[in-house]
């Protein structure tokens, strides 16, 4: 399904902390035509989640037998829930050429670049551990539990940021959007992905 698409996969991962939702809304709102992949979940939603627009919340039993259809082209568990990415809504969106944003744990970054190896895959890092503690410490509705799971998590997801095409450290949010920004244009303009727009207009000037 990736040939025939002109949409642009930017896949997103980060540890909780490193700004990644601010630094994707911000570059959502500067570039309306990126679409978000909402994923699917069995997390519950958290006060001001929307469901369909931030995540499809479903039941434990509706995601396995969706998994055993094959409905997801990469699914993960992550703190103990599982999260998944449909197939039928990317190729949808591909088809549309839309350029789409996929907010992805390291996994499954890994896994979608087995079916898409052209995406870009963007890896958001804290620019210290000192600050990273500090913005997760600030997230009133975790627990000192949870706060703990998610350090060692961060932790271990930042073991991945070696994997990835690009790598920004948010240390000023709109420098960040910045560097986002940058990478999403300098990507549209790779010649591979507009061969076919340069073949078309050869045409045009030889007939
Ligand atoms: P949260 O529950 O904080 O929204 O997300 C927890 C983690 O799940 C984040 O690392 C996020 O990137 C990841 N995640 C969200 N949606 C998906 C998905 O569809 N697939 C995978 N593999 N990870 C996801």
């Amino acid at each position: 399904m990736s040939e025939n698409s002109g949409g642009l996969l930017l896949v997103v991962s980060a540890p909780s902390g490193a700004g990644k939702t601010s630094i994707c809304r911000d570059i959502m709102k500067m570039f309306p035509d990126i679409v978000y992949s909402v994923s699917y979940t069995t997390r519950p939603p958290r006060p001001g989640e929307v469901d369909g627009r931030d995540y499809r919340f479903i039941s434990d039993e509706a995601f396995r037998a969706g998994v055993a259809k094959g409905d997801f082209i990469e699914w993960n568990e992550v703190y103990g829930y599982l999260y998944g990415t449909s197939g039928s809504d990317i190729k949808k969106l591909l088809e549309k050429d839309n350029d789409i944003i996929l907010d992805l744990d390291t996994k499954g970054a890994v896994n979608l670049k087995k079916i898409f190896p052209e995406g870009i895959y963007i890896f958001i890092s804290p620019p210290s551990l000192k600050e990273l503690k500090k913005r997760l410490s600030k997230r009133g509705s975790d627990n000192a539990k949870t706060l703990k799971t998610r350090l060692d998590n961060a932790l271990e997801e930042m073991k991945a940021a070696f994997w990835y095409d690009y790598i920004i450290f948010n240390e000023k949010l709109p420098v960040a959007v910045e560097q986002f920004k940058s990478v999403y244009l300098a990507e549209k303009c790779r010649r591979e992905r507009l061969e076919h727009k340069l073949e078309k207009l050869m045409k045009e000037l030889e007939e």
